[in-house]
């Protein structure tokens, strides 16, 4: 199994799920019905033994609490990363209300995780039954993610961390460089989700065209503008509560769905990386 494969084997994922749409009972607008919700997956590839990771054990990017590679899989050769890029006409939707998330981004966000769930299942399924061993982090029983700071990690109590992060994993496999707004920004953009892979299998790992954490955010602050909450400041970037406590809030009004994405759409660097893309 080599490079193509992994890739091929995601994109007929996507492509030929049924789940890759949204559907009628939903409850979505007539003319979003039919319409997919993700565009074909880019991928990265690190050495799961790159020293490099080790940044992200830093108190001030993700702290001790974060698992290495070979912490989460011992005989690991490769982290595999991937973006979904959501489709325009997610995006779309979602442009066109001010305030609250629209049905489109919605069902993005939790019909669109749960497919990106199905992905990274099928992907590990594959490489296991080629014989190498894979673990999915995300969904292992040792990953945790708080939003409160109930644990003592690292010494402190910490919020708004987890033990696995897909944005940093992308950023080390070389698919994109955070913004302002805490989001990666990737060749297809902002708008989507990540998802990894831990595994046996040796690749090439990708190069990381970029030198420094946010090479590709011009720092324009139209998220800024974009954030209904005023969670996003040029001087300060995210504020994650205030982020969270509007989340929560959409849970709320949209229960079972949530979401926001407003400063993943009108930005320069929605669909692609600012000044590079039409
Ligand atoms: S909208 Fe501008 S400031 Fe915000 S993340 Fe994108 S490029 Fe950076
Ligand atoms: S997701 Fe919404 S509330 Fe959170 S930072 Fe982005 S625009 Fe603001």
């Amino acid at each position: 199994m080599d490079k193509i494969e992994v890739k091929q084997l995601a994109e007929d994922f996507i492509a030929n799920s049924t789940d890759n749409q949204i559907k009628m009972d939903s409850k979505a607008p007539p003319d979003l019905v039919g319409e997919k919700i993700y565009d074909a997956p880019i991928f990265g590839f690190g050495d799961a033994s790159d020293d490099v990771f080790a940044i992200l054990k830093e108190p001030d990017v993700i702290g001790c609490h974060f698992r290495y590679p070979r912490e989460w899989l011992p005989t690991a050769q490769t982290v595999i990363s991937f973006f979904l890029p959501y489709s325009e006409a997610v995006k779309a939707s979602n442009r066109e209300q001010k305030i609250w998330p629209s049905w489109g981004w919605l069902v993005g966000r939790v019909e669109g995780h749960r497919l990106l769930r199905a992905l990274l299942l099928d992907l590990e399924m594959h490489l296991k039954k080629a014989g190498y061993a894979t673990i999915v982090p995300s969904m292992d029983k040792k990953f945790f993610s708080i939003t409160e700071p109930i644990e003592e990690l690292c010494g402190e109590p910490l919020a708004f961390t987890s033990n696995w992060s897909e944005r940093h994993i992308a950023y080390l496999c070389g698919l994109g460089t955070f913004g302002l707004s805490k989001g990666l920004i990737t060749e297809k953009g902002i708008a989507g989700r990540f998802g990894s892979l831990v595994t046996e299998l040796p690749l090439e790992p990708n190069q990381r065209p970029y030198g420094i954490y946010n090479a590709y955010c011009t720092q324009c602050g139209a998220c800024v503008k974009q954030c209904p909450v005023k969670a996003i400041s040029i001087e300060s970037g995210k504020d994650h509560r205030l982020c969270s406590i509007f989340l929560d809030k959409t849970a709320d009004k949209f229960s079972p769905r949530y979401g926001c994405g407003k400063c993943q759409v009108n930005v320069p660097c929605e669909s692609g990386i600012p000044g590079q893309h039409k």
